[in-house]
């Protein structure tokens, strides 16, 4: 049997579509594989959002030239936002790329295998290559913001929700197949509608679903954290204790001048109200976008104290090509270091904190090994009985060792 080997960089998008992309590469025949030297086929699923990551899709290529001399019958597919963004020019540079398949044709993967002439088999139905307790189900692609740092909406293009429909076979499907957890993907995930139905309406329908105990969702953003959002997380157990909201500054200007649509006072309106019903929220942060001075990077670290944000993954600003923030004047290389170590420590210490006051608390966790899972909340936990995978178990938490909670059971 052939061999296929997956690289995938970026999001949880992102590994989501290498998912859907390996079934029907199984489909025609191959078996997945962990150790490229054996592989038959590489399939690398690129990210574009920062230069650092479309430079490791590109480096990771450039390795495989010796891997493709060795057997010139190996095949190698470029998918994803960096093969969206550089399209067929990569063939120039690596001419023994065999596929480009961009971002905007992840609909029509299977067609441009068949098209490629580089697969024999008639496929079979596809199937998840993946086992663990989560089920991801993409729920809407593309993006209608336009934030002024962003490549997203070029490489992913306009908002195309998919019909509810679907996406309730697909998760019924997964939970039926084992997966207790679902999480629901896109984004903007909860711009997510359909005529006459809302994304709250799409999680109690998902949540309801027979076998689903847990649902998730990523990324939402600010502008639809809406009154009818948190009335139906209020009133629903299984939508997890925990939400990915990317703030990206702490500054109304700056906010302004991304273009994100919302001000530090109406995001921290919103954070209260998840934090009022129970939520640990983590974020994403951009340090030194160009117009970013030390007091509106000052606002930032006060935000960031003032929510305590349970986790937040902090990015150095990256110019790219055709957005509008690409023309402004770029801080230097020491600014944005030294800001970004200013940040990761606070975040770090914040973090810590969020760990600390969990003990004496009540958790629900889903057990992702016999001993490990995660709580509502998405803090990792270990038990101290061992409980069958996919199980969820009530406990509470007596410890913590440095980012793991400890519990009674
Ligand atoms: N759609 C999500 C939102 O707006 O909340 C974010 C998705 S984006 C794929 C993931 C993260 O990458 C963003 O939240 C942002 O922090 C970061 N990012 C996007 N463009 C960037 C850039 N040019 N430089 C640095 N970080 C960037
Ligand atoms: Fe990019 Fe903004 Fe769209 Fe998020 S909302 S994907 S940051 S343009």
């Amino acid at each position: 049997m052939k061999k296929l080997f997956i690289q995938t960089y970026g999001c949880q998008m992102n590994l989501a579509d290498s998912e859907e992309m390996a079934a029907h590469l199984l489909a025609r025949g191959y078996v997945p594989t962990e150790n490229l030297e054996e592989a038959d086929l590489a399939l690398i699923n690129t990210c574009t959002i920062r230069d650092h990551a479309e430079h490791k899709a590109l480096s990771f290529l450039g390795r495989l030239r010796k891997w493709k001399r060795e057997n010139p019958s190996r095949i190698i597919i470029f998918a994803g936002c960096a093969a969206q963004r550089l399209g067929n020019r990569l063939k120039k540079t690596f001419p023994y790329l065999d596929l480009v398949s961009g971002a905007k044709e992840i609909d029509r993967f299977a067609e441009l295998l068949d098209h490629s002439g580089l697969f024999s088999t008639n496929p079979a139905e596809p199937n998840p290559a993946t086992q663990s307790v989560t089920g991801y189900v993409t729920i809407m692609r593309g993006c209608n913001f336009a934030c002024s740092y962003c490549i997203v909406p070029s490489v992913r293009g306009p908002v195309h929700c998919l019909p509810s429909q679907q996406i309730l076979r697909q998760a019924a499907q997964k939970a039926a197949e084992g997966y207790p957890e679902i999480v629901l993907l896109g984004q903007t995930v909860n711009a997510w509608q359909e005529e006459g139905k809302t994304f709250a309406d799409l999680l109690n329908e998902v949540s309801a679903l027979p076998g689903v105990e847990r649902v998730r969702f990523v990324s939402p953003h600010p502008a639809f954290i809406t009154p009818q959002f948190l009335a139906a997380v209020e009133n629903n157990p299984k939508i997890a204790r925990h939400i990915h909201l990317p703030v990206q500054s702490g500054s109304t200007k700056v906010l302004q001048e991304m273009k994100r649509g919302y001000s530090r006072e109406t995001l921290l309106e919103k954070l209260d109200a998840l934090k009022e019903r129970g939520f640990a929220i983590s974020t994403d942060i951009i340090v030194g976008f160009p117009t970013e001075t030390p007091q509106d990077f000052e606002q930032t670290l006060s935000l960031v104290e003032r929510v305590h944000f349970s986790a937040a993954y902090c990015f150095k600003y990256s110019p790219r090509q055709g957005t509008p923030a690409a023309q402004m004047q770029l801080h230097t290389e020491k600014t944005l270091e030294e800001r970004l170590d200013i940040l990761l420590n606070k975040v770090k210490g914040l973090a810590e904190s969020a760990y600390r006051v969990q003990i004496g608390k009540p958790v629900q966790i889903l057990m992702e090994s016999p001993n490990k899972g995660r709580t509502s909340d998405n803090f990792w936990a270990k038990t101290k009985k061992s409980y069958p995978v996919g199980s969820m178990v009530n406990s509470i938490v007596e410890d913590v060792d440095d980012t793991l909670l400890l519990t009674r059971d």
